[in-house]
Order: C-alpha cells, then structure tokens, then sequence
C-alpha cells in the first residue's frame, strides 16, 4: 500500500513522521477518516494537490467524495484540477456524466473533450 501525506499528498515514506514536502506532522493530523482528508484537500491552495487528491479518490472509488466534487466543480476556474476532477468522477460512477455537463454549461474547458463521454 502506498503511504501519502495528509496535508499535501504526496507519497511519502510509511515511516516518516514529518512530511518532507509540507512539513506537516502526520502524528498531529487529527483523527478525520482517509477520504475526509482527502475530501478537505480538495480545496489545498497549491494547484497540484487537488489533482493529486482527484486521483486518489478516483483509486479509492470514494462515493463520498461524488457530492463535494460537484460542488467544487461549481466554483472552480484551473483546467487542470476541473479535469482531474472530472476524470475522477466518472472512474467513481459513470453515470455523472449529465450531471457534470450540466454544472461545466455548454462551454466546458477544452481538455475535458478528452474525456470519454464528454466527445462531441
Ligand atoms: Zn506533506
């Protein structure tokens, strides 16, 4: 199993106490589940993170993770992180695919047509 960071996510090793990239202790972090965390850094101000954690949870299938990804989709402007949240959302569960067009409008960022079921 691969170990993350709970603050920033990236791999760090099982052992390790203080996260090499960020810092943060992961003794202190406190007592959320996985996917809560996960879930919470969805909104992590350094861009990266947020892809990082899309995928994650799209590994996890974390169906809790579906109603706040939707919502983040909502507000967000980065490409990159729509696309990875996008992408992530339909590993999770296909069937969003309505759903999510619905929230990106008739003029999704172009990387999304990538995506499988988002080709015209
Ligand atoms: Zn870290």
């Amino acid at each position: 199993m691969t170990f993350y960071c709970s603050n920033c996510w990236k791999e760090i090793d099982e052992q390790i106490i203080i996260c090499p990239n960020c810092g943060a202790d992961q003794e202190k972090l406190d007592k959320e589940s996985y996917v809560e965390k996960l879930i919470r850094s969805l909104n992590h101000p350094e861009p990266s993170t947020p892809v990082r954690v899309a995928g994650i949870l799209a590994q996890l299938k974390a169906k809790d993770a579906v109603p706040p990804m939707l919502e983040k989709l909502k507000t967000e402007k980065d490409p990159f992180i729509i696309f990875a949240i996008v992408d992530a959302l339909l590993k999770i569960d296909m069937n969003l695919t309505q759903e999510i067009q619905k929230i990106l409008g008739s003029n999704p960022p172009s990387i999304i047509k990538n995506l499988k079921g988002f080709s015209e």
